[in-house]
């Protein structure tokens, strides 16, 4: 098992950091395999107690409530995501003031929590512009993350988003606290968060505030810190926007676009586990695009997202269209013993 721990070295840091950093890497990765059965490649890292993060969002504020919740989250050294009502904003611009103050980040949650997808193109584009100049104007902040309503999207929504700068941004895991879940059970759910996941909860929820401390304890039990999440892929990083330190691969693997292609593909590795990683592939220059993406054998994908797959005929030769969701797609790759290859992309077309 440890030997899945032993990933590909950083920098090495002075002979006694490393060592003192190694034991506490390997109490962290001690504690996470015997809380979950999963094997974390875990790398020394500079962010001694953080081997992963997760974004904490709280929706739906500001609130008559908000100042309670800035207060616990200041208290156990949370910074989290306020996905904020515009209409909320505009009529308390100090409580979205004081998220700022408190080191949160702001982001756009409509104006008005309308089921959105009931909109057309030119309604989705006011309401998502006038909630973005509501939390600039009393903030200074310009959102660069949205979620829609009830999560509610489809591909009209996503481009609208897209073109005002916004990464849409559901959830991973929902807590359950709009729902009436006691306090354990609000715990017990973001118990679930795993490094680079995002969590629902809200604003003015009072056993939402009361999990806090126990949410945090859980997370530090398992080296997991609080995050940002970031507007190029809509997951949890560090703080400074810079990726946590699982997620080793200093090589993205950048290519050139063919003659004529019309677009650039670029695959980062966000997370890599002891049996399988996940590939972020980014697309430049279409909104429209076809990438094809070759894994090695015996590696295999078994799940994709945020794009249409196809196989050739051997099953290593994946083709991912664009499906509305965005310009990056994403797979996880069972490495089947086969721990160091990385995926190639092979072309990025228009179309
Ligand atoms: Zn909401």
């Amino acid at each position: 098992m440890f030997a899945s721990i032993s990933g590909p070295r950083r920098p090495s840091p002075p002979r006694a950091a490393r060592h003192a950093r190694r034991l506490a890497v390997l109490a962290t990765a001690a504690v996470t395999l015997a809380a979950t059965g999963l094997a974390v490649a875990a790398t020394p890292s500079s962010a001694a107690a953080c081997n992963g993060y997760v974004g904490l969002t709280f929706d739906d504020g500001p609130t008559g409530s908000t100042n309670a919740l800035l207060s616990v989250l200041r208290a156990n050294n949370v910074r989290a995501t306020m996905f904020n009502v515009g209409q909320n904003v505009q009529g308390n611009p100090s409580a979205a003031r004081a998220q700022v103050d408190a080191g949160m980040w702001v982001a756009n949650h409509s104006w008005n929590h309308a089921h959105m997808t009931s909109m057309n193109q030119s309604q989705m584009q006011s309401d998502l512009s006038q909630t973005n100049s509501a939390i600039q104007s009393a903030t200074g902040v310009r959102p660069q993350l949205f979620r829609p309503p009830y999560g509610e999207t489809n591909s009209t929504l996503q481009s609208v988003a897209s073109s005002l700068g916004l990464r849409q941004v559901i959830w991973d895991v929902d807590s359950q606290d709009w729902n009436g879940a006691s306090v354990s059970q609000i715990v017990s759910n973001a118990s679930r968060l795993q490094d680079g996941q995002v969590i629902l909860m809200h604003d003015g929820i009072q056993n939402t505030r009361d999990a806090i401390p126990q949410i945090m304890a859980n997370l530090n039990s398992r080296g997991l810190c609080p995050g940002m999440i970031s507007p190029s892929t809509g997951r949890a990083v560090a703080p400074d926007g810079t990726p946590p330190p699982t997620t080793a691969p200093p090589t993205g693997s950048p290519t050139t676009p063919p003659p004529g292609g019309g677009c650039t593909a670029t695959a980062t590795f966000p997370n890599v586990w002891g049996d399988r990683y996940n590939t972020s592939v980014t697309v430049q220059g279409a909104s429209n695009w076809t990438v094809v993406v070759a894994v090695t054998a015996p590696q295999r994908v078994s799940t994709t997202w945020n794009g249409t797959a196809s196989w050739d005929s051997t099953g290593y030769v994946m083709t991912m269209r664009s499906n509305g969701s965005g310009n990056t797609f994403g797979f996880t790759t069972m490495m089947n013993g086969n721990s160091s290859a990385r995926p190639q992309i092979r072309s990025c077309t228009t179309g």
